[in-house]
C-alpha cells in the first residue's frame, strides 16, 4: 500500500492543535531581497536593489505602526521572503520590536525566520536568537549538488549541513525545507536528502513537490521543451519522505509538513484554521475580520505607498464562500476538519461519493480527512465547484 493512501483515523493531538489554532493571531513579514532569484521561484522577490533596503525597512515599520490591534497579543510571527537573512539581524530585530510595541507578543509566541544556508553561520544564528527569533526555517532543498545547481541555489551540501548544526545550537525549533521531483533527481538522491535532514535531528521538515510556475525561467524552459517534473516520480518520493519522517518520530500534520511533538508551526496552523493574521511588506496577504487583502507587489511602489496604505486589493467572502474555504483549508491538515455544511455537501455530491469510494477522502465521526494527500487539490476543486443549494 502506498503511504499516500493511509490515514483514516484522526490523531487526537492533531485535532486539539487544529482547534486551538483557530483562536490564535499572527503576523507575516515579507523580506523580498534575494542575492539571486532561483529559476523556479514566483514569489514577490528582487535581486539586488540593495539601495532600497533601508527605505523598505522604514516602510515596514511605518506599516506595522498603523496596524489595528488584535484583541490578544500575537501567538506567531513569521518573517519570510525572499531571503530574510540577506538583512542584518539587528534590523530584523527592529521589526520584531515594532511588532511587539504595536501588536504585542504573547510570552510563548513563536517567532520564526526563513534563512538560507549560505547565510546561517554560528555567529549569525546567535545574533538572530539574540533578536528574539526562536524558530528557524532553513531553505536546504536538497543535499545533492546537481539538484542544487538545477534549482539555482547558491549553497552546497556542506554549507547546508553546517547551517543545520548552527541552527540547532542557537534555536529551540528548527525546520528544514526540501524540494522533491526536480527533473534529473534520482530516487536515491532524494532518499539521501531526506535521511540527511532527519539524521541531523531537525524538529520539523517541510517537503514540497517542485511545481512549474508560469512566467518563471523554469516555466519558460519547460514550455520550450525542457523536462517537467514527473507526477509518478513525485508520488514515489512523497512515499519515501512520509515513511522516513514517521520512522524518525515526526508527525505528518499537513500534506507537506512533519513535526516532532511540540514543534508544529503555529503560523501554518493558524492560517489553515482561518485564523486572523496581519501582514506587512510588498505582496503580503493578510486575513482580518473576515476580509483577505494584499499589498502592492512591486517593491518600489510598496516603499512609496507604505506611509499611507500599500493595500492593492481585497476580498470578503459571503457566508457560503467562508464555509467552503474553512473546509478546503482544514482538509490540508492530517486532522481534517469538522464537516459542517460544505463538508456535508461534499460527501453527498456525486463527485464527493466517488472520492469517498476511491479512498481519496474519509469520514471519521463528524470530521472529513483527505486520505490521499497528493490528491488534495482534486478534493479542493470539487469543493469549490459546490453551490449553497447542494446541501
Ligand atoms: S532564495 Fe527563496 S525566495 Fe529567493 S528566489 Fe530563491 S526560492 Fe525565491
Amino acid at each position: 500500500m502506498r503511504t499516500d493512501q493511509m490515514r483514516t483515523e484522526v490523531p487526537a493531538g492533531d485535532v486539539l492543535l487544529a482547534d486551538a489554532a483557530a483562536a490564535w493571531v499572527g503576523a507575516y513579514v515579507h523580506i523580498p531581497f534575494c542575492r539571486r532569484v532561483c529559476p523556479y521561484c514566483d514569489f514577490a522577490v528582487v535581486e539586488g536593489q540593495d539601495d532600497l533596503r533601508s527605505p523598505y525597512l522604514a516602510a515596514l515599520i511605518a506599516e506595522i505602526q498603523r496596524e489595528p490591534r488584535f484583541t490578544r497579543p500575537l501567538d506567531a510571527v513569521f518573517v519570510g521572503g525572499g531571503t530574510p537573512t540577506a538583512v542584518d539581524p539587528v534590523d530584523l530585530g527592529r521589526v520584531i520590536a515594532a511588532l511587539d510595541d504595536r501588536l504585542g507578543l504573547a510570552p510563548d509566541a513563536e517567532i520564526s525566520l526563513e534563512a538560507n544556508p549560505e547565510d546561517l553561520t554560528p555567529r549569525v544564528a546567535a545574533a538572530l536568537a539574540d533578536q528574539g527569533f526562536n524558530r528557524i526555517s532553513l531553505g536546504v532543498q536538497s543535499f545533492d549538488p546537481v539538484v542544487l545547481q538545477a534549482l539555482g541555489r547558491r549553497h552546497d551540501p556542506d554549507m547546508a549541513a553546517e547551517a543545520i548544526v548552527a541552527a540547532l545550537s542557537a534555536f529551540p525549533s528548527v525546520n528544514v525545507d526540501l524540494i522533491f521531483g526536480t527533473p534529473g533527481e534520482a530516487v536515491s538522491s532524494w532518499r539521501d536528502s531526506v535521511e540527511r535532514a532527519l539524521g541531523a535531528g531537525v524538529h520539523h521538515l517541510s517537503a514540497y513537490a517542485l511545481t512549474v510556475e508560469r512566467g518563471t525561467p523554469l516555466g519558460r524552459a519547460v514550455q520550450a521543451g525542457a523536462p517537467a517534473p514527473d507526477p509518478d516520480d513525485q508520488a514515489a518520493k512523497y512515499d519515501i519522505v512520509v515513511k522516513a519522517a514517521a520512522a524518525a518520530g515526526l508527525d505528518r500534520y499537513e500534506t507537506s509538513n512533519f513535526a516532532m511533538p511540540g514543534h508544529h508551526c503555529r503560523h501554518n496552523l493558524l492560517t489553515w484554521a482561518q485564523g486572523e493574521y496581519a501582514a506587512f511588506g510588498n505582496g503580503a496577504h493578510r486575513h482580518r475580520a473576515g476580509t483577505r487583502s494584499w499589498n502592492v507587489r512591486r517593491l518600489d511602489r510598496y516603499v512609496e505607498r507604505a506611509a499611507d496604505s500599500a493595500v492593492s486589493g481585497d476580498e470578503t467572502l459571503d457566508p457560503w464562500g467562508r464555509e467552503v474555504e474553512r473546509v478546503a483549508l482544514g482538509l490540508r491538515r492530517a486532522a481534517g476538519v469538522v464537516a459542517g455544511r460544505a463538508g456535508g455537501a461534499l460527501l453527498e455530491s456525486p463527485e464527493g461519493r466517488r472520492l469517498l469510494d476511491a479512498g481519496v477522502i474519509g469520514a471519521v465521526g463528524d470530521r472529513i480527512v483527505v486520505t490521499r494527500p497528493l490528491l488534495g487539490d482534486e478534493v479542493a476543486r470539487t469543493l469549490l465547484a459546490l453551490q449553497p443549494g447542494d446541501c
